[in-house]
C-alpha cells in the first residue's frame, strides 16, 4: 500500500493549508471507513447528500489515522492535527491514486465489459501470479472510489496490477481509465446490462470503449472480435494496437474442442499449443473470458505452460458458478450473483448442453436494472428455453413471472411454475426432483435467490 510522508502527499495532491508542521510524518495506506482504520492510514471522508464523513474524522484520528483529508467547504477542521484541506475529498482521492500509479513501475491490466469482469480479473490474477507479483481488485471494488483505493493498496514492488472497471453510465470508464492508465485493456463483452442508464447496446459499446482513452501508444486493446458494434467503432481508432478473441477462426485466439463438465472446461487454443487447457469453471462464456486473459498473457510473453498452470489454479469469488451436491444426487449450480439477459443466456445454454443423460431444472428470477423493456427481456428468455433439454422451468419474482409466460408458449403447462414465495418454490422443487438432476439457480443479486439454494441443499 502507499507509504508516503505528508510532505510527499502534499506534492501529489493540491493541499490548501500549511502542513509543514507534520511534513515528515509517514502515511501508510488509505481508508474511508473509521471502523477499519489501521495505524498510520490516511482517512478520507466524503460529504454525501445525507451523511457527512467529516463527522467521523475525530474518531479516525483517535483510532490511529496518520492524517486525514478535509473538504474546504466543511467548517471547523480539527486543530493541531495532521489535516490536509482540499477542494474536494473525492477528487483528491482520485488524484492521489493517479499520481501514485504514475510513480510505480507496475504494468496495469484494466478490465471492463457488461459481464464477466470479476471472473476475468480472477482468471488473470491466477495466470499472472505464476510469473509476477500481482495486485488485483478485491471483490467488486471497481468504481470511482473502489478503483482509486485498489491502486493505493498496491505495493511499490507490484509487477502487474489487474484492475476491474465498472460503470453504470457514460463517462465513468473514461474517468477510471485516466486514473489507472492501463497498458493492456480488456473488454469482456457487450451485453444488455445497465440498459436502464445507457439506453442502447450501441451506447453501451461506446461507454466500454472509453477504456481505450487511458491506453498509451504502445498499449493494446483486447476485445471480443465477434461483436459487430465494437468492430465498427474500433476500426476508426488507430492510436493503439488491438487483438481479438471469440468463437470463430477469424479471431487472434479462438477455442477448439471445448468439453464441459461440472468440474470445468477443457479446450485447446488455436496457435498457442496443442496441449489442452483446463479451466476449473464451466461455461463457454468463461472459456472466452479465459481467452481474453491468454491474449494479455501473450503480451507479457508468458509461456503456454505457465498459462496452462495459471488457468488450472483459477478460483472464483462466491456465488459465481458455485456447484453444490444436493441430497438425491442432484448437482446444484448457484450462479445467483447477478444476472442480465446475456449472462442468463450464457449459463442456461451451458446447462442445456451438459450431460445429455441427466434432466435439467432451471430456477430463474428477476433480472434487475433493465429499464422499460424489462418485461420483453424476461419473456424472451422464457421463449428461448429448450423444452427438449429442460424438464422443469421454475421462476421467481414479479419479473421472473414473464420468463414463465415466455416458456408457457412452448412448454407443456405442467412443466412451468412461477412463485412469489421462496419456501413454496423450494418445496415444489423438492417434490419434482427425482434424483440426479442438474438444477440451475440464476437471478440478480437483489432477489437473494441464494436463500432458495441454501434451503434446497439443507432439505432436499
Ligand atoms: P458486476 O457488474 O456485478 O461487477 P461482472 O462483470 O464482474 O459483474 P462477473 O461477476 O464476473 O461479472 O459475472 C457475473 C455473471 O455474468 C456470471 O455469473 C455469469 O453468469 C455471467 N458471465 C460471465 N462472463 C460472461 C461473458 N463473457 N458473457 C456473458 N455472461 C458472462
Ligand atoms: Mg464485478
Amino acid at each position: 500500500m502507499i507509504k508516503r510522508t505528508i510532505a510527499q502527499l502534499a506534492e501529489m495532491i493540491k493541499v490548501e493549508n500549511d502542513v509543514s508542521k507534520f511534513q515528515n510524518e509517514l502515511i501508510n495506506g488509505v481508508c474511508i471507513d473509521t471502523r477499519k482504520i489501521s495505524s498510520g492510514n490516511l482517512f478520507v471522508p466524503f460529504k454525501g447528500e445525507n451523511t457527512d464523513g467529516h463527522q467521523h474524522v475525530e474518531a479516525a484520528l483517535n483510532n490511529g489515522a496518520g492524517a486525514v483529508l478535509w473538504q474546504k467547504d466543511v467548517p471547523n477542521p480539527p486543530e493541531n492535527a495532521p489535516v490536509l484541506i482540499v477542494e474536494n475529498t473525492l477528487l483528491a482521492l482520485q488524484q492521489l491514486a493517479r499520481s501514485y500509479r504514475n510513480e510505480l513501475s507496475a504494468k496495469v491490466i484494466g478490465i471492463t465489459g457488461s459481464n464477466g469482469k470479476t471472473t476475468t480479473k480472477d482468471i488473470a490474477a491466477a495466470v499472472f501470479s505464476e510469473t509476477f507479483k500481482v495486485h488485483k481488485t478485491e471483490g467488486n471494488f471497481n468504481n470511482h472510489i473502489g478503483l482509486p483505493l485498489t491502486i493505493l493498496g498496491m505495493e511499490e514492488t507490484t509487477e502487474i496490477a489487474i484492475l476491474e472497471m465498472g460503470m453504470s453510465g457514460k463517462g465513468e470508464i473514461s474517468l477510471l481509465t485516466r486514473i489507472a492508465r492501463p497498458d493492456v485493456a480488456i473488454i469482456t463483452n457487450i451485453g444488455e446490462a445497465h440498459l436502464l442508464d445507457l439506453g442502447s447496446r450501441e451506447a453501451i459499446a461506446e461507454a466500454k470503449l472509453e477504456i481505450a482513452e487511458g491506453l498509451p501508444k504502445k498499449g493494446v486493446l483486447i476485445y471480443p472480435g465477434n461483436e459487430p458494434l465494437l468492430i465498427k467503432k474500433i476500426s476508426g481508432l488507430k492510436q493503439f494496437r488491438t487483438c481479438t478473441f471469440g468463437e470463430s477462426a477469424e479471431n487472434d485466439l479462438y477455442p477448439e474442442h471445448i468439453s464441459m463438465s461440472e468440474n470445468g472446461s477443457t479446450f485447446t487454443v488455436s496457435n498457442l499449443t496443442k496441449e489442452p487447457f483446463n479451466l476449473p469453471i464451466s461455461g463457454k462464456h468463461n472459456v472466452l473470458n479465459a481467452l481474453s486473459v491468454l491474449l494479455a498473457a501473450k503480451e507479457f510473453s508468458l509461456t503456454a505452460a505457465s498459462m496452462q498452470a495459471g488457468l488450472k489454479a483459477v478460483k472464483l469469488s462466491n456465488m459465481r458458478m458455485e456447484w453444490h451436491h444436493g441430497k438425491k444426487g442432484t448437482s446444484i449450480l448457484n450462479d445467483a450473483y447477478n444476472a442480465s439477459p446475456t449472462a442468463m443466456r450464457a449459463v442456461i445454454s451451458m446447462v442445456e448442453n451438459m450431460d445429455g443423460n441427466r434432466d435439467k431444472i432451471v430456477v430463474l428470477g428477476d433480472m434487475l436494472e433493465l429499464g422499460d423493456q424489462e418485461k420483453f427481456f424476461h419473456e424472451q428468455i422464457g421463449t428461448e428455453l429448450d423444452p427438449g433439454k429442460i424438464k422443469f422451468v421454475f421462476t421467481y419474482g414479479h419479473l421472473g413471472k414473464y420468463i414463465a409466460e415466455g416458456a408457457k408458449k412452448h412448454f407443456p403447462e405442467q412443466r412451468v411454475f412461477n412463485f412469489t414465495d421462496k419456501a413454496e418454490l423450494v418445496s415444489t422443487l423438492i417434490e419434482k426432483i427425482e434424483g440426479n438432476e442438474i438444477v440451475l439457480f440464476k437471478a440478480s443479486r437483489g432477489i437473494k435467490l441464494e436463500e432458495a439454494v441454501e434451503a434446497l441443499i439443507s432439505k432436499g
